[in-house]
């Protein structure tokens, strides 16, 4: 099963992603947990995107790719991938296209985490309280948002066009999500 999660900041896509991939038994990758790790490493590559990274702005798609490659082949080689946060814009998208074909895992349906802005600050505040995420802080939060307008919602008809995107109500409550998720695929995971 290949699965991408779109949606903004704070939309459910880390937890709902985590609990797609237990339940089908497939890799669960998140390009932002990726980048945070290196940052806190300190490995060449996060230094490189640390700036990025606390300014809440998208690092460059070249260093995006370069740290995906590796992981995202291995995925692939266990069964696919639900992956959280990568592509971030339809250049990213293209380049997936491409990478996948090669390999033979294009993406087969993209869930897309749908809540208006009001309800992400809501959430975001109270993550940068519990977990101390820098770039959760209202200022960043709100300029993630408006990337995410700018950037990455174009994705959305992006993948319409394809057939491939399954919208889900993501300002209900945590399981009720995790249901309609899992029910929208589980035909996917029947035909693989
Ligand atoms: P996330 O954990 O998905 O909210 O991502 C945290 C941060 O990592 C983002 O604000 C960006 O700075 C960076 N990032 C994550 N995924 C991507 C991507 N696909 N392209 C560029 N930057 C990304």
């Amino acid at each position: 099963m290949r699965v991408l999660l779109i949606g903004p900041p704070a939309s459910g896509k880390g937890t709902q992603g985590r609990r797609i991939a237990a339940h089908f038994d497939v890799p669960y990758l998140s390009s932002g947990e990726l980048l945070r790790s290196q940052v806190a490493a300190g490995t060449p590559l996060g230094h490189r995107v640390a700036d990025d990274l606390a300014a809440g702005d998208l690092v460059p798609d070249e260093v995006m790719l370069e740290a995906l490659r590796e992981p995202l082949h291995e995925a692939m080689s266990s069964g696919g991938y639900v992956l959280d946060g990568f592509p971030r814009n339809v250049a990213q998208a293209r380049e997936l296209e491409t990478f996948a074909a090669k390999i033979g895992g294009a993406p087969e349906i993209a869930v897309w985490f749908d809540v208006e802005d009001a309800e992400l600050l809501k959430r975001t505040r109270s993550r940068a309280l519990a977990e101390g995420r820098v770039d959760d802080v209202d200022k960043v939060a709100r300029h993630r948002i408006d990337v995410y307008a700018a950037a990455t919602a174009p994705l959305v008809d992006h993948y319409r066009a394809q057939g491939l995107l399954i919208r889900v109500d993501a300002a209900k409550p945590v399981d009720a999500v995790t249901g309609a998720v899992l029910a929208a695929l589980e035909p996917f995971a029947k035909l693989a």
